[in-house]
């Protein structure tokens, strides 16, 4: 069996594993896609110390990092299962089992999509779904943010002091949002809020967005916004379907609560980055939880009796 069994290969699972191999003990990191979420972005200029790179690029060297020290990689792998006898035992889409001492949860999570057509296609051209990472690529332009939630209002803020104009597009007939948020967007000259638009299509020029689609839902008229940037802002769903059922107890998002140990409810089960009930999600900070995760499971097994 291992010490550590690291479920996911994104900058959380990777930093937790780099701190474990460190520390001497049998490691192993179980993942779909090593790399995560940073395989799917183009720009990336807020990981400090590095001033501009790109996903593939930063994928590539978490995995080679982590392959300087002796750490199993397990890979295209999915785990569908967690459970506990006197190990932990987490079971494969495969079928295969593996067991192990501690068990760190690094899934993840994945951005809801709008499902309209060329989102896919215009992804990381003009498609964007993180306002604090490619906010700045819009420095004088006109964006869209779809959702009138919590997230898409504060992104709509955010955004408002960075590029030229910004269009709310909210599905239902009211914003969702905090009542100091909705103030804060009525006194800002350069945000528009439309209410019952249905986004219908992201439009481009093979290249880049150059605008969308909407239907009214009251007057069923369709319009188009000439935009350059769309921030889809409808929920980001945690990766931990697989726990429920389990003793790791999960927010009503499904995200796994942990202390500041990165400690679930289920001792020697640690969590960290996006899967977990921390508040912002980057790829920094998810190295930073992934290291405290390890850490906190270091000093759990060094106090552990289970052989
Ligand atoms: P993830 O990166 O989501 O990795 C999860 C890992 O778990 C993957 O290896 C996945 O395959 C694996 N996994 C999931 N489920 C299972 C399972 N059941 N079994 C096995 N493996 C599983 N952040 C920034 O700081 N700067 C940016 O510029 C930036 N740009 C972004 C652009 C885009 C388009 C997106 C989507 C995100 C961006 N982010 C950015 C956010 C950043 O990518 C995430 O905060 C970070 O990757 C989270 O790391 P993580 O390790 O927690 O999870």
């Amino acid at each position: 069996p291992y010490e550590v069994l690291i479920v996911g290969g994104g900058p959380a699972g990777a930093a937790a594993a780099i701190y474990s191999a460190r520390k001497g003990i049998r490691t192993a990191v179980v993942a779909e896609r090593f790399g995560g979420q940073v395989l799917d972005t183009n720009a990336i200029e807020n990981f400090i110390s590095v001033a501009a790179t790109d996903g593939p690029k930063l994928a590539a060297s978490l995995e080679e990092h982590v392959l300087d020290y002796d750490v199993d990689i397990i890979k295209p792998q999915r785990v569908a299962k967690l459970a506990k006898n006197k190990l932990f035992e987490l079971e494969l889409e495969n079928g295969a089992q593996l067991k192990s001492k501690v068990v760190i949860i690094a899934t993840g999570a994945r951005w809801r999509e709008i499902n309209v057509p060329g989102e896919r296609e215009y992804r990381g051209k003009g498609v964007a779904y993180c306002p604090h990472c490619d906010g700045p690529l819009f420095k004088g332009k006109r964006v869209a943010v779809i959702g009138g939630g919590n997230s898409g209002i504060e992104a709509a803020i955010d955004l408002a002091g960075i590029v030229e104009h910004v269009t709310v597009l909210e599905y239902s007939n009211t914003l969702r949002a905090d009542e100091v948020l909705l103030k804060k967007v009525q006194s800002m000259p350069n945000i528009d809020v439309l209410t019952e638009a249905a986004t219908t299509e992201v439009l481009g020029d093979g290249q880049r967005v150059i605008g969308l689609t909407y239907t009214n839902r009251v007057t069923g008229e369709a319009v188009q916004l000439n935009v350059a940037g769309i921030f889809v802002q409808i929920g980001l769903v945690p990766n931990s379907e697989w726990l429920e059922g389990t003793m790791v107890e999960l927010t009503s998002r499904g995200e796994v609560i942990v202390d500041t140990k990165g400690q679930t409810s289920m001792p020697g089960v640690f969590a960290a980055g996006d899967v977990t009930n921390s508040p912002y999600k980057q790829i920094i900070i998810s190295m930073g939880l992934g290291a405290t995760a390890s850490l906190g499971a270091f000093d759990y097994l060094i106090r552990s009796s289970v052989e």
